[in-house]
């Protein structure tokens, strides 16, 4: 018989967790490294960038505000997943190459998306982290091809996505030899309508309980309201995420891509020293670039 790792789950809370990610199947919780940043149960995480790679001034620009702001690291999406086919579809390659750039001026790490099994290869080659979207979440051929690199994948909750759902995504990752997964939680449809999605900030304790991997929360597609951003990062915080991964636009009025649910540098470094606050309330802390620690 194929050896089946569904086949010997742990029934954690009602929930059937697959046995890779399991807590019980480690006795402390992941650390996960990317280009020098380490997500995991001590320093919190904070990612910000664009949500699309623009143009080089709008991702230097960008880039560096979230350096000047204390960010660790860059987000910026290269190959964008856009529900119309007539709306930007990003700089694809192009845009992989500006990211570099921006880690070469910034000394920022990056995370940027992958859509397609045909586009890892590359993205892999320059990129610090994967990302898995939302929409891709269940996108079997995908999750195995990330599995199979060497490079962590931040894994993004499918928009419709059951807390078992997700976690078995990840199983597959971790199944194909990559143990190196943050989750990202960035809320799920519902029948409310004043945000773009909700929130599941549940799912923070969630799934620190039922697995060891870190958990981080996205507050910009979380709530789709740049006003809403704020709130809902520090709500995360105290709810016990390893981090943050937040849209942040150096002019959010002129962006190609969910400008309405961007943070300018203002709002970003007024955040930034809120959240710092949280986490020391919490026993935690806000982690910081290596070179202001030395
Ligand atoms: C993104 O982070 O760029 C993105 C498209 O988010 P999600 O997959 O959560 O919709
Ligand atoms: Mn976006």
């Amino acid at each position: 018989m194929e050896l089946n790792h569904y086949n010997d789950p742990s029934v954690i809370d009602g929930c059937t967790v697959p046995v890779k990610v399991s807590s019980r199947s480690k006795i402390a919780p992941s650390t996960v490294s990317a280009g020098g940043v380490s997500f995991g149960p001590e320093g919190i995480v904070i990612i910000a960038g664009p949500c699309a790679v623009e143009s080089r001034e709008q991702l230097l620009g960008t880039a560096e505000v979230v350096k000047r702001s204390g960010g660790l690291m860059l987000r910026g999406g290269a190959f964008k997943p856009r529900t119309s086919p007539y709306k930007f579809q990003g700089l694809g390659e192009e845009g992989v190459r500006m990211l570099e750039e921006a880690r070469k001026n910034t000394g920022l790490p990056f995370v940027t998306e992958v859509m397609d099994t045909r586009q890892v290869e590359f993205v892999a080659q320059y990129a610090d982290m994967l990302q898995v979207g939302s929409r891709n979440m269940q996108n079997y051929p995908l999750l195995k091809e990330v599995g199979m690199q060497k490079k962590p994948v931040l894994l993004k909750r499918g928009m419709m996505a059951t807390i078992e759902e997700f976690l078995l995504a990840a199983e597959y990752i971790l199944n194909q030899g990559n143990d190196q997964v943050v989750l990202c939680e960035r809320g799920i449809r519902t029948f409310e309508t004043t945000t773009r999605n909700t929130l599941d900030l549940s799912a923070v304790p969630v799934l620190k309980n039922l697995c060891h991997l870190p958990v981080i929360v996205d507050p910009s597609h979380g709530t789709g309201h740049r006003w809403m951003v704020p709130a809902m990062a520090k709500a995360a915080v105290a709810a016990g995420a390893d981090g943050l991964v937040m849209e942040v636009h150096y002019k959010p009025e002129e962006a190609l891509c969910d400008g309405h649910q961007s943070i300018d540098p203002d709002e970003l470094d007024e955040l930034m020293s809120d959240l710092r606050k949280i986490a020391l309330a919490i026993g935690r802390y806000i982690a910081e670039p290596r070179s202001s620690v030395l």
